[in-house]
């Protein structure tokens, strides 16, 4: 092992030989087989193990559903013509409700591999994983697989082969001009003669491209052959699939320093003439050290175990640090080349390369971790969908509570999409994802992984708040002390904003000097008045809240407090307490005192409360509710059970689809009504039906339900009676 560690070492100094990738696909198109036999054949794990070991899903939980959940990463070496490089390779879950893992790991990477089952074709996940790598300038290559059902089940020719593949190569590359920005649209197209397409079959352990085919005299006829006559083991021989892949990732893929000139500046904000731009765009190993965090496990002895790219500098163990966006200072305890569920130490790793470091306490990931502490912070990861469900949690004994709290922050760390808050009327630990599953892998992970006994509630659905016209009128804000009013309107963001905020167009919070001119760009052209854009002061969750005061002296000292109180009243909205979308908040006016100290928190924050409150409540506040649209697979004769499971649950068939015996529903349903869906589809389809989210938006809980939930969720949070604001 340490001689494998010294190669990865020596390569890991030389950018120019190394490449930084992930693998994506649609959940059950072979992501683990394929990953399992890439590892095998770089001499990371055993060839017999390669397809059941699992390598790189090291929770019990993944191993048993048979699911990838968590990415993992692994370093490895491959030659190509007696030139080794370091390849660097992360893995992606394959179900989309965990989505937010894939734009994670994107960020750390410069290509992807993108696979798709050569008999279902493209998925709308698959078009979901694309659309997060071309989001972070990741390169595609794609890789075709189950080739081996083509001969064997489907017993096409080789022109049926050729025409299938072609229409998948086709479709792929449709997507990437649609998705991609224009000026990589044409030039990432993947493209079967120049071997940046692969086919093959990740069971079977092997796989061709245009290039090994010129080099080494093998052809289709060759598979087929093979296939008829049940000869296909040799195949894995004949054509090694790691080869094959991994010598169109060192020929397609960029290396670092080809692709830290165009990445850096789409996921940094700093500007790249300065010092700390310049080395981040050179990877240069003498420069500041850069990391960003893109990934955390929890190891009981180590602590906090960070994966993720250092982009500049060196980084080695002692080194002092900065926690950018924690404001905290730290140690590197150690640093390690990542090994899938293990991890090897070494003394310091140079820019280019991801890396594991320990000693982050206070991290989270998309943390900028730097030794240059006046640094930019990487812009924040995306969230690919919202927690749409809670469950209260509690320690199954009370005297374990200060541990479930420890707990909880641990597992915010490792899987960032769920989210925790304290309902402080109650001291419950409220705990959000995005969907049952998801709560109930991360309830059996607590359970299993960290030891602790806990109780959890029958989960509930997150709604939101939004309104549908403008304020009458300014409605007014007082302080305790009555020596500060302000006045504030609300009223909807336009759809053509709401549409830049899903999108991801908007940059988030609270405005600052450096970055207020790209804000104010991309407002304008989202189709906000220009002199507006100038009074935006933070952008949250997405709402809006503006300054539109005039001639007020001490206006800014009051900001940061109004800022606070506008993420106050955007977190908990004055319908239900719910989160606020779609808000466009307006401060017109403000009476205060002239002596600050009768303006500090104490009296401020209620004034803005109240004030934001009441300016919604007569712009006419209504309820939203999560709607999911779902892709359910299953063989042919199920058609029936899951078109009435469906209509059981207030949805909306709006596809059908089928590929040989198996068919697709895609179908709309609130998430209010999804409650046990996962075990009614188990059971009506014995086991054999699988579904996962394509899709998810809030949309107005219709008319007749509005009065009723306001009134569930109220009394459930222990909320007073709705109070008119005209008090
Ligand atoms: P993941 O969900 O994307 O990680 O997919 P898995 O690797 O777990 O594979 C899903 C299913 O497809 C498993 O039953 C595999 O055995 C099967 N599979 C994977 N690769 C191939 C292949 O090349 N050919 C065939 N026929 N089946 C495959």
């Amino acid at each position: 092992m340490a001689k494998m560690t010294d190669r990865v070492l020596g390569l890991a100094s030389n950018p120019q030989q190394i490449r930084n990738i992930a693998i994506c696909a649609h959940i059950d198109h072979g992501k683990t087989t394929f990953s399992d036999n890439l590892l095998s054949g770089a001499g990371m794990m055993s060839e017999e193990l390669a397809g059941q070991a699992r390598q790189l899903d090291f929770h019990d939980d993944e191993a048993q559903r048979g699911i990838t959940i968590d990415s993992a990463a692994v370093s490895m070496v491959h030659a190509v013509k007696g030139k080794e490089f370091l390849v660097n390779l992360i893995d992606t879950p394959g179900h989309v409700d965990f989505g937010g893992d894939v734009s994670r790991a994107m960020r750390a990477v410069d290509g992807c591999i993108v696979l798709v089952d050569s008999v279902e074709g493209i998925m709308p996940q698959t078009e979901t994983v694309l659309r997060q790598a071309l989001k972070e300038r990741v390169k595609p290559i794609l890789f075709i697989n189950k080739a081996d059902r083509l001969v064997k089940e489907l017993k096409l020719n080789p022109a049926q082969i050729q025409e299938r593949l072609t229409k998948i190569i086709i479709n792929v590359n449709r997507k990437i001009k649609d998705i991609a920005e224009e000026r990589f649209a044409e030039k990432w197209c993947v493209d079967f003669m120049d071997g940046s397409v692969c086919i093959g079959s990740a069971i079977h352990n092997w796989a061709l491209s245009a290039d090994f085919m010129k080099e080494r005299g093998v052809n289709f006829k060759n598979i087929i052959d093979a296939y008829e006559s049940g000869e296909y083991k040799p195949l894995a021989k004949l054509a090694p699939l790691h080869e094959v892949v991994l010598n169109a990732v060192v020929k397609h893929h960029p290396t670092p320093l080809e692709a830290a000139p165009y990445k850096v500046p789409k996921i940094w904000p700093g500007d790249m003439e300065s010092p700390v731009g310049k080395s981040l765009a050179t990877c240069d190993p003498k420069g500041p050290v850069v990391f960003i965090i893109t990934k955390m496990v929890i190891d009981p002895q180590a602590g906090e175990i960070c994966y993720g790219r250092l982009f500049s500098g060196t980084i080695k163990k002692g080194d002092q640090i900065r926690l950018i966006r924690a404001k905290q200072d730290a140690r590197v305890q150690q640093v390690f080349v990542p090994n899938g569920a293990k991890r090897d130490i070494v003394d310091a790793i140079p820019a280019g390369n991801i890396c594991v470091i320990s000693g982050m306490r206070g991290a989270y990931p998309g943390e900028t971790v730097t030794n240059e502490p006046d640094m930019e912070p990487f812009i924040e990861l995306l969230q690919m969908f919202d927690p749409v469900i809670t469950k209260a949690i509690e320690a199954a004994r009370p005297s374990d509570l200060p541990r479930l709290v420890e707990v909880l922050v641990q597992v915010t760390k490792e899987d960032p999409s769920i989210k925790i808050q304290i309902n402080q009327e109650t001291g419950e630990h409220l705990m959000s994802g995005m969907g049952e599953l998801h709560l109930e892998i991360i309830e059996n992970r607590i359970k299993t992984e960290k030891h602790l006994e806990i109780k959890t509630s029958a989960p509930v659905v997150v709604y939101r708040e939004s309104i549908m016209g403008k304020s009458t009128d300014d409605a007014e804000g007082k302080s305790p002390n009555k020596h500060n009013r302000l006045y504030f309107r609300s009223e909807v963001l336009k759809p053509s904003i709401v549409a830049a905020f899903k999108e991801g167009a908007i940059p988030i919070g609270r405005v600052k000097k450096k970055t207020e001119q790209d804000l104010w760009a991309v407002l304008e052209e989202a189709g906000m008045e220009s002199k507006m854009t100038r009074q935006v002061r933070h952008v949250f969750n997405g709402n809006i809240l503006i300054d539109a005061t005039r001639g007020i002296v001490q206006i800014g000292e009051i900001q940061e407090l109004v800022n606070d109180m506008f993420e106050d009243v955007m977190m908990k909205g004055p319908v239900a307490g719910e989160p606020c979308q779609n808000v466009l908040v307006i401060l017109t006016d403000a009476k205060l005192h002239e002596d600050s100290i009768h303006r500090g928190p104490a009296q401020m924050y209620p004034a803005v409360r109240e004030g934001i409150r009441a300016a919604m409540k007569t712009a006419r506040p209504f309820l939203l509710e999560p709607v999911q649209t779902l892709l359910f697979e299953a063989p042919e004769e199920f058609m029936g059970e899951i078109s009435k499971l469906v209509s059981n649950k207030r949805g909306q068939l709006l596809d059908m689809q089928q590929e040989g015996t198996i068919i697709q529903v895609k179908a709309r349903m609130p998430v209010g009504e999804m409650f046990g869906l996962s075990n009614q589809l188990r059971s009506a389809t014995g086991g054999r039906g699988s579904s996962s989210v394509v899709d998810q938006n809030y949309e107005r809980l219709p008319e007749e339900l509005q009065a009723k939930i306001t009134n569930q969720i109220r009394s459930r949070k222990g909320l007073k009676e709705d109070v008119p604001s005209e008090d």
